[in-house]
């Protein structure tokens, strides 16, 4: 309470997704006069776009943390485990509710929001994980869920009388029958599918996530983003190998290039973009990429292909045979 008796407005942190229930959870709160800001932890494995929009669609100022050496210290040893794929979901959330405690603290907010909605996954044995870690944490009592609050226990500010438990909500389960007219009354007509959009849960990724770390290891971020473009063979000499799938992929693979690397592509024939981050780690690895370059390029009557190999300023020339692709996959991550 303020010196005459009013009631001072509650300060609230949102951990913000963009998805439909972490806005929902931000008008609710403003409804109640409280002030909302958003937060939202950037990495390799997760997509900030729809926070972003999200954010820009509700009108609430996003906070957009650094969460890459958090999220890789975690994949590299994650003390409750992963998921189904390399996902350590338990650390991650309660590292992200650690980090915005710590943004709650400096920026003198109250509590830290979030948009969940009890039962709605069926992750019970991993609630009960996580609660224990988030009550470790020091913020698990400044953790409020109001689209569920009613169905848990009151929280710090609640019974500081800062967030008014009565008004908050009380929803469970799976259907999103209750969200739907929720959006509607607060005017909210753009949100995304509900979908997991974590890379760390994409088996197909994993495989490269896995590799990559037995190999080059975490240290380079461009690395862990480069996973996300073209596709991904390791080659017997333990050479890395990235093959464009499309223009947008080669283009991509250009960009993302760096002093060292083997860029390879096709000059007699339309073919991919290749990079080899950081050379060829033997030269009979130089000359399988090369074959692959015109392996995965158009199908041609040609017997040989002429590409290009640049490293920095130096551009030299292969006349390579062709080759089936079947000789390749194998390799394929
Ligand atoms: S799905 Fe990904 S972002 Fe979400 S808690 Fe798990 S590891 Fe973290």
């Amino acid at each position: 309470m303020g010196a005459n008796g009013d009631k001072r407005q509650a300060r609230c942190l949102s951990m913000f997704s963009g998805g439909l229930d972490s806005m929902l959870a931000v008008c609710l709160l403003r409804e109640l006069g409280a002030h909302v800001e958003a937060v939202v932890f950037d990495s390799p494995f997760f997509n900030i776009t729809e926070a972003k929009r999200g954010a820009a669609h509700i009108g609430v100022k996003l906070h957009v943390l650094d969460f890459f050496e958090d999220i890789t210290g975690l994949v590299e040893d994650p003390p409750h485990g992963f998921g189904g794929n390399m996902n350590p979901c338990i650390d991650c959330h309660a590292q992200m509710v650690r980090r915005t405690g710590e943004l709650m603290e400096e920026l003198g907010f109250d509590c830290i929001i979030t948009g969940e909605v009890l039962g709605q996954r069926p992750m019970s044995q991993n609630r009960i994980a996580l609660d224990t870690v988030l009550n470790s944490s020091g913020y698990g009592d400044r953790l409020v869920r109001p689209l569920s609050a009613k169905l848990l226990p009151p929280t710090r500010v609640e019974e500081e009388g800062l967030l008014d438990r009565e008004r908050l909500l009380g929803l469970s389960g799976r259907t999103r029958k209750p969200q739907m007219a929720l959006a509607a009354a607060y005017g909210i007509t753009e949100y995304p599918a509900p979908a997991g959009g974590c890379l760390l849960t994409d088996e197909g990724f994993c495989k490269r996530l896995s590799d990559l770390m037995a190999h080059e290891g975490f240290g380079e971020r461009r690395l862990l983003q480069l996973l996300r473009v073209g596709r991904h063979m390791r080659l017997p000499g333990g050479t890395k190998c990235i093959i464009g799938r499309n223009r947008e992929d080669n283009e991509a693979i250009l960009a993302m290039a760096a002093v060292g690397d083997l860029v390879i592509e096709a000059v007699t024939e339309r073919g991919p973009t290749l990079l080899l981050p950081g050379g060829a780690v033997e030269s009979d690895d130089e000359k399988r990429a090369a074959e692959i370059c015109v392996a995965y390029g158009a199908k041609t009557a040609a017997a040989t292909v002429k590409v290009a190999l640049r490293v920095n300023d130096s551009y030299r020339e292969l006349e390579v045979t062709v080759k089936e692709r079947d000789e390749f996959v194998g390799w394929l991550l």
